[in-house]
């Protein structure tokens, strides 16, 4: 696996999250280009875009896929740590995807920075004669976690840049560490 950049200055780390196939790989060129690619491949280790988002709170952060990494649950904790945001990820279109979406929130929640924040999608909406996942379970989820919910497909763009949008509205705002890059005071060494 590729090592992840711990470097912060690119801004803050938002993760896409959830089960295989849910299309968060999709997600991605929808939000930084606004298009769909067909073939994603699942290859695993982590893969981060910069995104230049015009919100001048946030003005670019890094939007983290697991690139088929979320097979192997043990390395989330290396991949969830210093992402203050998450986007949640559930297919409409496979239960298990939304049944699975505990057991993302959870891991993320105990890895994460505390004042971390978490947007849910519900993608593939354009797939409406499959969906299986009702108002009713997608409402409760949202209740039970406080979470704001955007239905959401890769495929037709609906719903993507105003989750983002809202995403990068409760995002903490990240003060830039910049005393690391100085050098090390030498005022009472040795030699
Ligand atoms: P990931 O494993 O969560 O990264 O999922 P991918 O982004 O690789 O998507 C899995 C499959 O679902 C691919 O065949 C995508 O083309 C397809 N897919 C992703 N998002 C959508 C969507 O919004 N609508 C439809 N119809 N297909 C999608
Ligand atoms: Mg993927």
């Amino acid at each position: 696996m590729q090592t992840p950049n711990l470097n912060q200055n690119n801004g803050s780390r938002i993760v896409l999250i959830g089960s295989t196939s849910v299309g968060k790989t999709s997600l991605i060129p929808r939000i930084v280009e606004h298009k769909f690619d067909q073939f994603t491949t699942p290859t695993t280790g982590t893969s981060f875009f910069p995104y230049t988002t015009g919100n001048p709170d946030h003005p670019t952060v890094q939007l983290w896929d697991t690139a088929g990494m979320e097979r192997y649950r043990a390395l989330n904790r290396v991949f969830f740590r210093e992402a203050v945001g998450a986007i949640l990820v559930f297919d409409l279109t496979n239960y298990q995807s939304f049944e699975e979406l505990n057991s993302w929130l959870n891991e993320f929640i105990t890895e994460s920075p505390p004042n971390s924040v978490v947007v849910l999608a519900g993608n593939k909406s354009d797939l409406s004669e499959k969906i299986a996942v009702t108002d009713e379970e997608i409402e409760a989820f949202q209740n039970e976690h406080q979470l704001k919910y955007f239905q959401t497909s890769a495929a037709t763009g609906e719903n993507v840049d105003d989750m983002l949008h809202f995403l990068l509205s409760i995002l903490p705002k990240t003060t830039v560490e910049t005393t690391a890059l100085e050098p090390p005071d030498n005022e009472g060494g040795c030699c």
